[in-house]
């Protein structure tokens, strides 16, 4: 598996300077602006730094998605938690009320982490790979996740999580080659970035429709990759 998207950037602040070089040119005088921010010592710099990416977010029209936004759908979290999970795109609920996983989906991921014992309030800051819903709940298309990656690399430099999880296709692509499958690869810890553990797992709108939690069944698998987050975030 080679990790193309990410192994220029073998840590956060490479790759966001990586993106930076990518980023549409718009966007780039605030991406500059914002790696002079990466290096937040505390949760209050990083809380900081985090209103300030959202401020300018709310405000964005780099793409055609913000012509049918409610709302951007930023994060959901503290700015200090140690993972970071990331999702593909907000739904029609989360596009009202502007905050992830807040419909079915939601409500099963919240299940599935505190059966891990991971606490949604203290342990996970949630994101998606892009901020505005998409029509009719299609895949964002590659231009689309380009044009919002700036603030998605912004998250990540800003908060530096000591785990970062993928949830679903959609993230995970955003850091690895189109060809690679989730199928393949999911509950394993990838090697993208030298100082952040990254392991994709499914997203729970999958989830909602496979009910039987059986061995080696989708849930189960659920089960288990969240047992070894818990696990890796009591090792470091
Ligand atoms: S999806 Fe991202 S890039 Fe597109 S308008 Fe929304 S915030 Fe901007």
């Amino acid at each position: 598996m080679t990790p193309a998207r990410a192994e220029a950037g073998k840590n956060i602040k490479n790759a966001a300077e990586l993106w930076y070089n990518n980023t549409i040119v718009n966007q780039r005088g605030y991406m500059k602006h914002l790696l002079t921010k990466v290096n937040c010592k505390n949760s209050d710099e990083k809380q900081k730094a985090l209103v300030e990416l959202q401020n300018v977010c709310s405000q964005c029209r780099a793409c055609d998605l913000c012509k049918t936004r409610t709302s951007t759908v930023f994060s959901d979290g503290k700015a200090d938690a140690p993972v970071m999970l990331i999702g593909e795109a907000p739904g029609p609920e989360e596009d009202i009320a502007g905050k992830p996983f807040v419909g079915r989906a939601g409500q099963l991921l919240n299940t599935f982490l505190s059966d891990a014992g991971l606490s949604r309030e203290n342990d996970i800051y949630i994101c998606n790979t892009i901020k505005c819903h998409t029509p009719q709940n299609r895949i964002p298309s590659n231009a689309e996740r380009r044009a919002c990656q700036v603030y998605l690399f912004g998250q990540i430099s800003i908060i530096r999580p000591k785990i970062i999880l993928l949830c679903g296709s959609a993230a995970l692509q955003t850091f690895v080659d189109d060809d690679v499958k989730i199928s393949d690869i999911r509950g394993k810890w990838l090697n993208i970035f030298d100082d952040t553990e990254v392991m994709a797992i499914s997203h729970p709108a999958y989830l909602l429709r496979q009910h039987s939690t059986e061995a080696n069944t989708p849930r189960w698998f659920m089960k288990k990759d969240l047992e070894k987050v818990k696990n890796m975030l009591q090792s470091i």
